[in-house]
């Protein structure tokens, strides 16, 4: 058996989604399973393929919201997982937007346990974030937690109930006049369980033949030995459990919740691989040891080439705070994840800055500590204890081989390795799934 899980060990935007791609791609995936969250996500995709064939999709830019990134390689299943929740409309919408670009979907599957985001869903997000005032967690108001908050409360609708009319006719009528008194609580409209059923039965229509159960198809992979990649969204610091809570995901974003929620066995995932961003970045509140402000925050979020590059986020488009590498932060991500490897993303964005620092612990009232404390309040009284490394003058853009990385950039890389106590094995050097220094150890 071969899985890999790929999972964020920041704040997520590490750019999961080209590690997943870039993977998938080289050791021809059989499957790719993105196993938490919703249309939250953006995974930005920039699918390169050399030679002279080339598929009409080649270096288009694609944000991804539900569709997992294993989309652009042929032969592999995408399958969007058990534990996760899945807004039809925006699905389809994705999938029309893939099929003109010309991209196969016919590989897109979806699990008839990941629950169903509703409209229902995103009016209590919106209603919810409008109460909490001053304590706004910045969601990104997609329903994906009251989705998941329905989900652990069990009265929520798997797309597997979607092919069950004779369960809807029973539950819908229950369903409306709960939800009616839970959005009447905060203020918002009733819900009508006939709409309720004329949605279920547009989307039934529309989506029936991706609706499968996910565990034969895993365990059948598993057996033939074909590889399987654990797609996580988000990071560490936004893990319902491990995050800077409240201001986090509702799911799980560690390589043991992907393999937990997946149905794989725990011992069949062989390789963690941790993507970290050579920088920090996040969105939504919460504490956020390194954030950098006004100008020098700018500096960051602008850095790259291409606009997509910037630091805006891939669903909402909203600004992401920026702030220097917090390597307490990654450590503790890396080893709650068990990493084997990471894979640090962004590195040429740095490209042409004098000095480079990374937090190497943090300061908290009076002592140096090297974790995350788990208070958000102690957290937010947390300094970064700084060292400075030197940049890099020349370009390490598109560099494609770890020994043709400038020189400094190697020993950011390698420092990044020392202080979280992971091999970086992938340097990432632009958007696009070519654009990859493999280190090759002996
Ligand atoms: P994800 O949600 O973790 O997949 O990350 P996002 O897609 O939200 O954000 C990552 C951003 O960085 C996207 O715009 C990617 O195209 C871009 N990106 C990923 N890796 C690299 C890299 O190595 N260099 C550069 N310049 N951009 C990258």
């Amino acid at each position: 058996m071969s899985v890999a899980a790929v999972v964020g060990c920041g704040w997520g935007d590490e750019g999961k989604g080209k590690i997943v791609d870039a993977l998938a791609a080289e050791r021809r995936a059989r499957l790719v399973i993105r196993f938490n969250g919703g249309p939250n996500a953006g995974h930005t995709v920039v699918p390169e393929v050399e030679g002279a064939e080339v598929p009409p999709w080649n270096r288009a830019v694609f944000r991804l919201h539900q569709v997992p990134s294993g989309i652009f390689t042929p032969g592999c299943t995408s399958l969007c997982g058990p534990g996760t929740v899945i807004d039809p409309d925006g699905l389809l919408e994705e999938l029309a937007e893939l099929e003109a670009h010309g991209v196969e979907t016919g590989q897109i599957l979806l699990s008839d346990r990941a629950h169903v985001v509703f409209p229902l869903h995103r009016e209590r997000d919106r209603l919810l974030e409008a109460a909490r005032e001053g304590l706004k967690q910045g969601t990104t108001l997609r329903g994906v937690g009251p989705a998941y908050e329905d989900k652990m409360a069990r009265i929520g609708i798997r797309l597997g109930d979607l092919l069950d009319g004779e369960y809807l006719d029973e539950y819908l009528p229950f369903l409306a006049e709960e939800q009616s008194r839970r959005l009447g609580a905060l203020g918002g409209s009733a819900v009508d369980a006939t709409e309720l059923r004329a949605l279920c039965e547009r989307w039934v229509e529309q989506l029936r033949d991706r609706i499968v159960d996910s565990y034969p198809l895993v365990r059948d992979t598993l057996r033939s030995g074909g590889f399987v990649v654990l797609e996580g969204q988000l990071g560490a610091m936004k893990d319902i459990d491990w995050g800077t809570y409240p201001f986090v995901t509702s799911s799980g974003a560690t390589a043991a919740a992907g393999a937990a929620t997946c149905g794989v066995p725990p011992g069949a995932v062989s390789e963690v691989i941790g993507v970290v961003k050579a920088f920090a970045t996040t969105v939504g509140g919460g504490p956020f040891v390194t954030e950098l402000f006004d100008a020098a925050a700018e500096a960051l979020r602008s850095l790259g080439e291409t606009e997509t590059e910037h630091e805006y986020g891939a669903t909402t488009g909203r600004p992401r705070r920026c702030g220097w590498f917090d390597a307490v932060a990654a450590r503790q991500a890396a080893a709650i994840n068990g990493c084997t490897a990471l894979a640090l993303t962004k590195l040429d964005a740095l490209d042409g800055i004098p000095e480079v620092p990374i937090a190497r612990a943090y300061e908290l009232d009076g002592q140096t500590i090297d974790y995350v404390p788990s208070s958000t309040r102690r957290l937010e009284r947390a300094k970064p204890v700084y060292e400075a490394l030197p940049g890099w003058g020349a370009p390490a853009r598109e560099v494609r081989e770890w020994r043709a990385l400038p020189a400094e950039a190697r020993a950011y890389a390698e420092r990044i390795e020392a202080l979280t106590e992971v091999p970086v094995e992938y340097a990432g050097t632009g958007p696009s799934r070519l654009a990859l220094a493999r280190r090759v150890r002996r």
